[in-house]
């Protein structure tokens, strides 16, 4: 077991992992929990809203994170309030409560559990990993520890190429939605507003803004020009376990025979939301078995539809959504933004669909296109000085980076034996990374690691790298 471990990140896997790491202990344990400088560590971007049009995108019964307590988060939102059922969309500040309340109650029981956890409100600046350690920098101060887990969450979103360096510097293109929506804002509300995108991060958005500026209209530009998909109204579970259609993927790893099994289970009849959902236990091993160039194609063909159908909106969600169409405060064009501009007090985007470019003037842009996991040219202090001193590698498809399927950062092709990570740092080697499910699940297996007498693993090259 290792006796002492940094924790960097203050957020919902940071709190996944402090909750495993402090219920499970069974010998002294010292943690070092570098929280970033959050005013509320555990909320992050997702679960510090305010809003409560801002709802979990997952049913209340799902949203547990601990995993000796499935039902924690159930349990808590029915303290509050008993009419709650464990179908409902909850709103997402509610799940920021039930973090800090987790965060604090793993604080408060640490010393009895020989847990010693040092919290450090502030970011680590610098990892050095070694064989036998890893040294953490955080202003002055350098510690070392037996190990450490990087849980920093998504990286500082960047304008889009085509964004001129005048329009961001005018305010008129908004590139983090999430400080936008928790500022005030422009003091008169924007005529036209114009949304990059139209994901999950667009809808909440977009909720908000119709709420607060009740004249404005919004033009949503995205590729597909669709809205999220919802899911049902009431939950269903799938006839089989999935378990015939995850094993035919998994015996022709090939995006384009996936997409014809997919199509092929969906037309035997289950609605598809229940055909994606009984995948998920098997997303991270399905993803695993794709060759790299397969994920390439999957990122470049079938991205936007899986995601699409795999982040739902709460079908109450879409009905606002669908009203706001409806009185013609929404419209949805579509095409990919290539330039961003100021013109005469306005922005202009230009956006190509099918070979021809359009032109859309708005008062206010907002880039909605979600989170960045690219930490090839990163901004995040870190992350930027990881990979500059070739600490970690970055994964080739920019989805964070190369690390085994159990956690383990490498460098070169070999994993760390010391060095973790969780969440979106997860995703090329995961995929799916970076909703709580897969967090928690995470957060479980990283705590046997640190736990367990034989931590030190066999080093090992990556089978991508291998072949
Ligand atoms: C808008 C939105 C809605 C979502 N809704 C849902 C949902 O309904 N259901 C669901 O299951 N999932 C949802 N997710 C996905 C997922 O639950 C969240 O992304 C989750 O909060 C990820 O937690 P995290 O700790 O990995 O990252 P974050 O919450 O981003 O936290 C990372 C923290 O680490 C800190 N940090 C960064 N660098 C350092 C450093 N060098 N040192 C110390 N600290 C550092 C940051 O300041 C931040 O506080 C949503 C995500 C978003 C963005």
């Amino acid at each position: 077991m290792f006796r002492r471990v940094a924790i960097v990140g203050g957020g919902a896997a940071a709190v996944a992992l402090l909750t495993e790491l402090v219920d499970r202990a069974s010998a002294p344990l010292h943690l070092d929990w570098y929280t970033g400088g959050a005013a509320q560590p555990g909320r992050g971007i997702a679960y510090g809203t305010t809003s409560p049009r801002h709802l979990l995108n997952v049913r209340a019964a799902t949203m547990g994170m601990f995993s000796r307590r499935p039902r924690g988060f159930l349990d808590f939102a029915q303290r509050a309030d008993t009419q709650v059922a464990g179908t409902d969309f909850l709103p997402r500040r509610w799940y920021g409560d039930y973090l800090e309340d987790q965060a604090a109650n793993a604080l408060a029981q640490s010393r009895s559990r020989g847990v010693d956890v040092r919290v450090v409100p502030f970011a680590a600046d610098a990892l050095v990993p070694e064989i036998d350690g890893v040294t953490v920098v955080q202003g002055e101060r350098a510690s070392r520890v037996d190990a450490a887990v990087l849980a920093i969450g998504a990286l500082p979103v960047r304008p889009l190429d085509g964004v001129e360096t005048a329009l961001l510097a005018e305010g008129r293109y908004v590139v983090d939605p999430w400080s936008f929506l928790a500022s005030s804002g422009p003091h008169t509300a924007p005529r036209e507003v114009a949304l990059v995108g139209l994901g999950l991060t667009a809808i909440d958005v977009l909720l908000d803004l119709a709420d607060r500026w009740p004249d404005t209209h919004f033009t949503a530009v995205s590729r597909h020009g669709r809205l999220p998909a919802a899911h049902l109204p009431v939950s269903t579970v799938p006839d089989d376990d999935g378990g015939a259609l995850v094993e035919a993927m998994h015996d022709a790893p090939e995006i384009r025979r996936w997409l014809h099994l997919l199509r092929e289970a969906i037309a035997a009849g289950d609605d598809w939301r229940v055909v994606i959902d009984s995948l998920r236990p098997s997303t991270h091993q399905l993803w695993e078995a794709l060759p790299l160039a397969e994920r390439a194609r999957f990122l470049r063909h079938a991205r936007w539809a899986w995601e699409r159908a795999r982040h739902r909106m709460p079908p109450q969600v879409e009905r606002q959504v669908l009203a706001l169409e409806r009185e013609g405060r929404l419209r949805r064009v579509r095409g990919r933004v290539t330039a961003a501009r100021s013109r005469g007090g306005h922005v202009e985007l230009e956006a190509w669909h099918a070979g021809v470019r359009s032109s859309l003037l708005a008062d206010l842009a907002i880039q909605t296109i979600g989170l960045d996991t690219d930490v090839r040219n990163t901004l995040h202090p870190l992350m930027r000085q990881m990979v500059t001193n070739g600490h970690v590698t970055p994964d080739p498809l920019g989805l964070g980076c190369q690390a085994t399927p159990d956690g383990r950062l490498c460098h070169d092709g070999t994993p760390w034996p010391r060095l973790f990570g969780i969440g979106s740092l997860m995703r090329g080697a995961r995929w799916e990374s970076i909703a709580m499910p897969e967090i928690q699940l995470q957060a479980r297996v990283l705590a046997s690691q640190m736990l367990e007498p034989a931590a030190a693993p066999a080093r090992r090259r990556l089978a991508s790298q291998a072949g």
